[in-house]
């Protein structure tokens, strides 16, 4: 079941790529596997999947314990900064920085594991007031502050685009993110790398990936509906 899933959802991603006149292999599936129990991720993981998606604190640090160690592990929920510390170490990428408080505390416990930990800055690119994330138009001061910090590397803008039923609605969201990030990029700014675009989910991800997603976080397209009272 969920094996059938992601391969349609590969499918998927190979015809937009197709579409789009775009390489495969330039798009990362990742698995957003939050409320969902260890044995749904081991039949994804079993099938090839490496990177999954958490977005609450304890919740990753416990299927980062009982999953096998090659996962890579995808921070993509909001972050408090008292709670950097429990998960510094264990992910690939953090993508929801959007205060340069945020990025200060991830870079004080990054020295403190001598590591250097790769963010993503979150851009609410819609302005929706129920989202986190800063805006377009704050971004750029943002990223100049946070590539100051030596242990906290940025690789590029993620984006949680609205609730739509059709996904053709998120087109201009993702475009305007594309647009963000190579302004960034031809800034040249030191320490700043704008390689990865993290945007699109179940309900949108073919079109995040016509307009430039490099990274895809699909939850309920791959384990199904949630159900947040377990
Ligand atoms: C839950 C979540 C997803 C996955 O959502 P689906 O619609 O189930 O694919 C993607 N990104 C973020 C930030 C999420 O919180």
């Amino acid at each position: 079941m969920i094996t059938d899933n992601i391969k349609e959802v590969e499918q998927n991603i190979t015809k937009a790529c197709l579409t789009a006149g775009r390489q495969e292999q330039e798009v990362t599936l990742i698995a957003v596997s939050k409320t969902k129990p260890i044995e749904m991720l081991l039949e994804a993981y079993d099938y090839g999947c490496r990177n999954f998606g958490e977005n609450k604190v304890q919740e990753l640090v416990h299927k980062y314990e009982e999953m096998p160690k090659d996962i890579k592990w995808h921070m993509i929920g909001h972050l408090q900064t008292n709670k950097v510390k429990y998960i510094v170490d264990k992910v690939a990428l953090i993508h929801s920085v959007d205060s340069l408080k945020l990025a200060e505390e991830i870079n004080k416990e990054a020295a403190r594991h001598q590591i250097t930990v790769s963010v993503l800055i979150e851009v609410n690119v819609a302005e929706e007031e129920s989202k986190f994330g800063i805006t377009c138009d704050n971004a750029k001061s943002l990223i100049t502050d946070v590539a100051k910090l030596p242990h906290v590397k940025i690789q590029g803008l993620m984006t949680i685009a609205p609730y739509v039923e059709n996904a053709e609605k998120n087109r201009q969201y993702f475009e305007k993110l594309r647009d963000l990030s190579v302004d960034i990029r031809n800034e040249n700014i030191d320490n700043v790398n704008m390689s990865v675009l993290s945007m699109g989910m179940t309900g949108d991800y073919q079109v995040a990936v016509e307009e430039g997603a490099t990274l895809v976080r699909v939850g309920t397209g791959i384990f199904g509906e949630r159900n947040y009272q377990i």
